[in-house]
């Protein structure tokens, strides 16, 4: 994430604080829910300006996890990491284990 003087306006603070209330404080990605190192992040990313805009909004942002945040932060060219998918280690993106010998994925009677 680029820094500019937006991640220190009154705007950003309760656009973020509000994202965590929302989140109870918490990683939103299925089968985490992790509070260690949360981050308020966009789900699309918002334009490298000082000023609110469009993007800024509670619709596209979301709380992730130091780890998860980590795992899709953009690279340099702004292009986020793994394509931006976010899952827990062993699981799809819906939370489901992968596994197919999980008791979760065993047929049912
Ligand atoms: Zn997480």
């Amino acid at each position: 994430m680029a820094r500019n003087s937006y991640y220190q306006s009154a705007h950003w603070r309760a656009l973020k604080r509000a994202t965590h209330e929302r989140d109870g404080w918490r990683c939103v990605v299925p089968g985490c829910g992790s509070s260690k190192g949360i981050v308020c992040d966009h789900i699309r990313t918002r334009p490298n300006v000082d000023h609110p805009t469009p993007f800024d909004v509670l619709t596209n942002t979301r709380t992730l996890c130091g780890t998860h945040d980590r795992k899709v932060k953009e690279t340099a060219s702004g292009q986020r990491r793994g394509g931006g998918a976010l899952f827990v280690q062993g699981t799809d993106e819906h939370g489901r284990p992968r596994d197919p010998a999980h008791p979760w994925n065993r047929p049912r009677p």
